[in-house]
């Protein structure tokens, strides 16, 4: 029999109702004819609650209690979900991930999947339960608990959908599917059927928070086709997989960030070495640095710029300040105001006009545009961010996504 993964988020757990909501849709599919194994994240914010709870503690936690503790959350709504399903007569047992199989590194807070050993799982699913795995969750070689990152029962789902050759990984949240762009900031964006596992990394990856890049990437890698839907009603979702029917000769979706900073080294000597030596100190700090663009060099001197998050910009002007003025530049400048804006597609790859499309699209609003980066499937321009949501109506509408 075919075995299906669904993962319930937070939001869909969040109370009695809501997890006697979910059992009813675990069995539903489970009488379509699957096995059903279901994943679920902690009850509403019972992450957060639990980490101000620590730090009501502790300054400085350690991490392995952290993770300990953060598990709970996982395990609190496993139990209760397989209690419902009970109650309205199937059988069903509750697993946290070291039950599971899932083995990670020891890198508490953030740690990686390493193995999953489906045996426990799959014996529960042949004594004619419906099981329930405790997301986010992994067991070191030590026997320790550790907890994969913030919205880390993605991961956990799409992984335990590989190891037990599922058909698909069906992801319920409160979000019905993934848009053609937000549709609080783009009123008449719609949802897409499916979209490629490319596609969707490059969403996640430039500002949609709708799905991790983590889990994404795990799907590709492993050919697990996405299903991601609302738990609150039967709409049909997206199906995020890699054999697209068609390369649809256009963009795909818009979307936009709004945690942009920009630093920008100006008048720096163009000489060997300079790049290195602003960069590892901020490497080092622990702040991940984005978009980097340097200016063509006139008489050898040179603008250097680069984006972080909104977050970090105090600390990288702080950091980068002084090794400025020690290699001669003239200065060292912070704009905290901007987005990025994205358009996305496979179809833009090999094809042209879509960079002068939304070039033009952008100035006929008036729009700014500071930097632009490209991939493949993806060109991004950093533009002021009060100006960043018109941007994505105008480029909505140019790149015809209205329904
Ligand atoms: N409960 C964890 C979090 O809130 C993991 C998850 O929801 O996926 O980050
Ligand atoms: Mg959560």
């Amino acid at each position: 029999m075919s075995i299906v993964v669904q993962k319930y988020g937070g939001t869909s757990v969040g109370d009695a109702n809501r997890i006697r909501n979910v059992a009813r849709r675990v069995i539903t599919a489970k009488q379509s004819g699957s096995d059903v194994v279901v994943v679920v994240s902690a009850m509403g914010d019972t992450t957060d609650d639990l980490i101000k709870l620590a730090r009501q503690i502790s300054d400085k936690p350690s991490a392995r209690e952290m993770d300990v503790l953060l598990s709970t959350g996982e395990m609190v709504s496993s139990t209760l979900l397989a209690m419902a399903l009970e109650n309205m007569g199937h059988k069903a047992i509750s697993l946290s991930g070291a039950q599971a199989g899932i083995r990670t590194d020891a890198t508490f807070g953030h740690a990686l999947i390493l193995s999953i050993d489906p045996g426990r799982v799959v014996q529960e699913i042949k004594n004619g339960n419906i099981v329930i795995v405790a997301g986010f969750q992994g067991v070191t070689k030590d026997d320790d608990t550790t907890t994969l990152g913030r919205g880390g029962s993605d991961t956990t789902a799409v992984a335990l959908a590989a190891s037990l050759g599922a058909s698909v990984c069906e992801r319920y949240t409160d979000v019905e599917g993934i848009f053609t762009a937000d549709p609080r900031v783009v009123p008449r964006a719609s949802k897409l059927k499916e979209i490629s596992y490319d596609e969707m990394l490059e969403l996640a990856t430039y500002g949609s928070k709708v799905m991790h890049p983590r889990a994404v990437e795990m799907g590709q890698i492993y050919n697990v086709p996405i299903l991601v839907a609302s738990s609150f009603n039967d709409y049909p979702g997206t199906l995020i997989h890699g054999g697209l029917m068609e390369i649809r000769n256009k963009v795909t979706a818009i979307t936009q960030d709004m945690d942009v900073a920009k630093i920008t080294v100006v008048g720096v000597p163009d000489t060997p070495g300079i790049a290195a030596s602003i960069f590892e100190p901020l490497a080092k700090a622990g702040i991940s640095v984005d978009t980097i663009v340097q200016n063509a060099s006139i008489q050898n001197i040179t603008d250097l710029s680069f984006t972080v998050t909104k977050g970090d910009a105090d600390k990288a002007l702080r950091i980068v300040g002084p090794i400025a003025e020690n290699v001669g530049a003239r200065e060292c400048v912070a704009d905290t105001k901007l987005a990025k804006v994205s358009i996305i597609g496979s179809g833009m790859q090999n094809t042209p006009g879509y960079a002068s499309t939304m070039f033009s699209t952008l100035f006929a609003s008036g729009i700014n545009i500071q930097l632009i980066t490209t991939s493949e499937i993806r060109i991004t321009v950093i533009i002021a961010d009060d100006k960043a949501n018109e941007a994505s109506v105008a480029l909505h509408k140019a790149f015809e996504l209205e329904k």
